[in-house]
């Protein structure tokens, strides 16, 4: 097949902004986003910053120990009946919610797919874990998908 000389135009279209709180009309190509203005780089939204994602991985455990104490935690996986250990420390309220082998999302993903349970995985998908759950999915290399990122407790 022969690769055509030029790129076919985009056809610019009426749009509206998707940026919170702007709705501006603007004209782009069907996949621009937002208007001109908030296309730079300041205005755009970090997917990582957002307060919600330390529950994410963790989970907030209200405690009022004033000492080091040690409980055994059930891991939050779907059909994971692993239990773990975990130091509750006085005024940390952040704890991981997974066992420690499934604090990995790559294993996380592997384990849903094999109980068949692709309902959560989409759920993953929707809360944006890291942006990678569809990396991972279409990816075949264990490499990739096995950087711990957050581990609060060490
Ligand atoms: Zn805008
Ligand atoms: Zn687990």
């Amino acid at each position: 097949m022969q690769l055509p000389k030029s790129r076919r135009r985009q056809k610019l279209r009426e749009k509206k902004c998707q940026y919170p709180g702007c709705g501006k009309i603007f004209f782009g190509i069907h996949i621009s986003k937002y208007c001109p203005e908030h296309r730079q780089d300041r205005y755009r939204i970090r997917k990582r910053t957002k307060p919600e994602d330390v529950n994410i991985k963790n989970q907030t455990y209200k405690h009022n120990y004033t000492e080091v104490v040690t409980m055994v935690l059930n891991c939050a996986l779907e059909e994971c009946n692993n239990q773990f250990e975990v130091k509750i420390y006085p005024r940390q309220y952040v704890y991981p919610k997974y066992c420690p082998e499934h604090r990995n999302e790559y294993k996380r993903i592997r384990h849903l797919e094999r109980i068949d349970r692709f309902d959560l995985i989409e759920e993953m998908k929707k809360q944006g874990e890291s942006g990678d759950v569809e990396a991972i999915l279409g990816n075949v290399d264990e490499e990739s998908g096995t950087k711990e990122v957050e581990d609060i407790v060490a």
